[in-house]
């Protein structure tokens, strides 16, 4: 979303969504009633035969269309569909953690307290992970979903803002608020404006009080990782120059200098999306810094 996108929308727009939210969660839109299977009465587990006759307890099958139906309303993009943990391979210490963190989520979830802040440089896996535990959480947790690039949702409600009612639609922002884990991939790419900061908060904030999981992912560290991660790559350049010669390790050190320039620049998530949302995530999510390179170049 490009930071001309109007400050003239800037203020109805973000008023127009405090409107709407102003009033949750006491008058949060009701959700649709829930159909109960008649073979497992919303169990999720029938009773079944073997060929031997041995009575054992099997999924119904609702639960199986129902998490067919919640992947397709997810909205998850269809490169990402088929992720998962097993097909995770970490490459460090970091990534385990994430990828771990990440099954006792699952495992913990409903009484997961917290939401997570998966926080790491391009290429690390932070979407690959997300969506496992997304896919997880409705496969077999039955929970509901939705998967949003961070920019496109924003403009998404901003394109359904009406200036006559000066509120966007419900229809947009309903499921954001009520879906029982959502997904907000890449928090913080799009140029940061005040709507942006406004409604993101509104979101988040909103999802926070009603106990509802969201997930963020970033390409924006604290200072913290970034110390971190200037630490880990100054002493991998040292080992390495001081390492005896071996053909690519020219190479190796350019390659490692490029990426200690680029972090010295780098701005923090703070930076990008505001101090009082930062903080707001701080205590609402586990966060989660993943390091390493981009999976993409070294699987090449
Ligand atoms: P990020 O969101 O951190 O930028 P992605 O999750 O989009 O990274 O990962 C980019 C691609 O690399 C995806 O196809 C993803 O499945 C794959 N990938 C990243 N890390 C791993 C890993 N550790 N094991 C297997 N595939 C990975």
């Amino acid at each position: 979303m490009s930071s001309d996108n109007s400050d003239k929308n800037v203020i109805p727009f973000a008023s127009g969504l405090r409107e709407v939210t102003g009033a949750r969660p006491e008058a949060e839109p009701a959700r649709p009633q829930e159909v109960v299977c008649q073979i497992c009465f919303g169990t999720g587990t029938r009773l079944g035969t073997d060929r031997d006759g041995t009575v054992r307890a099997a999924i119904c099958e609702c639960r199986r269309v129902n998490a067919k139906n919640k992947l397709v309303i997810a909205q998850i993009p269809p490169r990402f569909l088929k992720r998962s943990f097993e097909d995770y391979h970490p490459k460090n210490e970091s990534q385990s953690f994430a990828k771990n963190f990440g099954r006792m989520l699952v495992e913990a979830y409903p009484l997961a307290d917290r939401g997570l802040l998966l926080m790491g440089g391009v290429g690390v896996g932070k979407t690959h992970l997300a969506i496992a535990i997304l896919r997880e959480l409705i496969e077999q947790k039955g929970a509901t979903g939705l998967f949003f690039e961070s920019g496109s949702l924003l403009k998404t409600i901003q394109d359904s803002y009406n200036p006559i009612s000066q509120t966007s639609e419900m229809r947009v922002l309903a499921p954001v608020y009520q879906t029982d884990v959502l997904v907000l991939d890449e928090l913080g790419a799009t140029v940061p404006s005040d709507w942006v900061r406004d409604t993101l908060y509104q979101i988040v904030n909103s999802r926070y009080n009603n106990n509802r999981l969201t997930i963020f992912t970033t390409n924006y560290f604290d200072e913290l990782h970034i110390d971190e991660s200037l630490k880990r790559l100054k002493n991998q350049r040292e080992e390495l120059d001081n390492s005896a010669y071996s053909s690519g390790r020219v190479e190796a050190l350019r390659e490692l200098d490029k990426r200690i320039t680029r972090l010295l620049s780098r701005q923090v998530l703070e930076d990008r999306i505001g101090t009082s949302l930062r903080s707001r995530l701080h205590q609402m999510c586990k966060k989660i810094p993943i390091f390493g390179e981009d999976f993409r170049k070294i699987e090449r």
